[in-house]
């Protein structure tokens, strides 16, 4: 019997722990561990207050499982949207209940071989006995043969000239997803969004729809947002890929001619980006250092609003709100913000002009995007794991060093053979790997590994493979 613990229970998370039941199923016992009881198998993204928030994946490619690819839309199908197509964008609240649904179908194939425990596991080390020991915030501990980190995001850095009292101020809201932010939101209340991405665009509709009435101001460097869907055009690709080593410059160029030849044929540019996606993960692996560098510095932001977009009517609700004024879209630099009374004030240049201009806020929400400084991260799991060797960062800190498979590097440069993540953490290797497309193909690799290596990583194995490992962590309690 191999133990599993797989921590975070999220989408990742939730799909790993019904692969390897999947995969393994008696000779497996899996453990997954959530800290926000209202997210298990939900995550940030599909937890019950987005009820009114949409996909921004059309239904036709959220199936939970590669080899269904219909299951999602089957799943409508039965209950909650007999006529829904392949197209729809629909509840994210919706595609909760269906992973949760398909999760129980799982755990009632495979009776006692899954459990569930609530808490936030905040240290990790290993036992000759008991493989890895995980250490929860309350001291409880657990013990696993093999551990899948499915964290999810990072929480977003704070503001650059954030003062250190306009950071501990009521009115800055550091991490959008918080339980409870648009309930301390009165509907006259000024807000201040700064970062102009899918979330900034669901708060701040949210808020419309709950009847605020104030000043919205949404503040960017660059001002600009998302682009729409053009949903239904399919693409196939012309031109031969480029080969690697990739530059930027090329592929970027690549890409542009071929959305000019889809758009001579009357298909919209965003076909082009969806038949480019599948080959983003081998381009980004295929990239020297300095060219990944040069994208996070010059191409990142244009290529993030072609790929991330939300769906056409969202757009336009978007753009007819900062039409009219009741949503203002400044494109600025903060240069600093500090605490006037019960509000933030925000001192900002204006780009272009550089002329200086101060904002108020009631409610200043950061909607920057996850941290991508890992050297800033302050998730105790992470630090922790930093501090023990266990995972290392990646050459632009980014985030942690992972395998192509998931394999967690350490910090003398070896890929584990028991510690994995999956999601978002392995942004740094992958680049493209935080949508369900690509988590399903991730889960179902990592519990297949598993599920191949199981004869070695079992507990009887156990002493001989630490035997190995012993010289290597000096720190292991015997
Ligand atoms: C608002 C939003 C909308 C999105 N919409 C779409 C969409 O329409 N289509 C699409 O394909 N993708 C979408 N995404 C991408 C989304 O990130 C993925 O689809 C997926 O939900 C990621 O799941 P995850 O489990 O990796 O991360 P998360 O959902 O963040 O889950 C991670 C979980 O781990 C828990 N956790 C973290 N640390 C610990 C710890 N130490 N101990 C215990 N628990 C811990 C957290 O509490 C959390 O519940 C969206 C993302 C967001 C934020």
């Amino acid at each position: 019997m191999i133990k599993v613990a797989v921590i975070g229970g999220g989408l990742s998370g939730t799909l790993t722990a019904m692969r390897l039941l999947e995969h393994i199923g008696e000779r497996v016992s899996v453990t997954l561990v959530e800290r926000k009881t209202r997210q298990l198998q939900r995550g940030v993204a599909y937890s019950a207050r987005l009820s009114q928030q949409l996909l921004n994946v059309p239904a036709g490619n959220m199936s939970l499982f590669a080899e269904k690819p219909n299951d999602f839309l089957e799943w409508l199908h039965a209950g909650p949207m007999p006529a829904a197509v392949p197209s729809d964008l629909v509840s994210r609240n919706l595609f909760g209940d269906y992973v949760s649904d398909r999760f129980h179908a799982t755990i009632e194939q495979n009776p006692r071989r899954l459990s569930v425990l609530h808490g936030e596991v905040v240290g990790l080390d290993q036992h000759p006995a008991h493989g890895y020991r995980l250490r929860f915030d309350d001291d409880r501990i657990i013990t696993a043969d093999v551990v899948v980190l499915a964290l999810g995001n990072a929480p977003p850095a704070h503001i650059k000239g954030l003062d250190p009292n306009a950071r501990k101020h009521p009115a800055y809201i550091p991490w959008p997803w918080q339980e409870g932010v648009l309930g301390r939101i009165q509907p006259d209340d000024d807000v201040v969004f700064i970062g102009m991405g899918l979330t900034m665009v669901d708060l701040l509709f949210s808020l419309k729809d709950a009847g605020h009435r104030g000043a919205i101001t949404v503040l960017s460097r660059s001002g600009r947002v998302s682009l729409p869907h053009a949903l239904g055009h399919v693409w196939t690709l012309r031109q031969p890929l480029p080969s690697a080593p990739y530059a930027v410059a090329d592929l970027l160029r690549w890409v542009r001619t071929e959305a000019r030849s889809a758009q001579e044929a009357g298909v919209p540019w965003q076909a082009v980006m969806d038949a480019v996606k599948p080959h983003v993960q081998d381009w980004w692996m295929g990239m020297p250092l300095e060219e990944r560098q040069r994208f996070l510095r010059n191409a990142r932001p244009l290529w993030e609003i072609h790929r991330h977009r939300m769906p056409t009517q969202v757009h336009q609700r978007l753009q007819q709100a900062m039409a009219s004024g009741s949503v203002r879209n400044l494109a600025a630099r903060v240069a600093k913000i500090t605490v006037d009374d019960d509000r933030l004030r925000i001192a900002c240049r204006e780009r272009g002009s550089g002329k200086a201009i101060d904002v108020w806020a009631k409610h200043l929400i950061n909607c920057t995007g996850p941290q991508t400084d890992a050297r800033r991260l302050d998730q105790p799991l992470l630090v922790d794991m930093l501090a023990m060797g266990f995972v290392s960062w990646d050459p632009l800190h980014m985030g942690i060093r992972t395998e192509p498979s998931g394999a967690l590097v350490d910090a003398s440069g070896r890929a584990s053979e028991n510690l994995f993540a999956i999601g978002p953490l392995c942004k740094p290797t992958l680049w493209e790997c935080t949508a369900v497309p690509e988590i399903r193909r991730q889960a179902n690799a990592l519990a297949e590994l598993i599920a191949v290596r199981r004869p070695q990583l079992q507990s009887k194995g156990w002493r001989q493979v630490l035997a190995q490992l012993t010289d290597r962590f000096a720190f292991i309690d015997a």
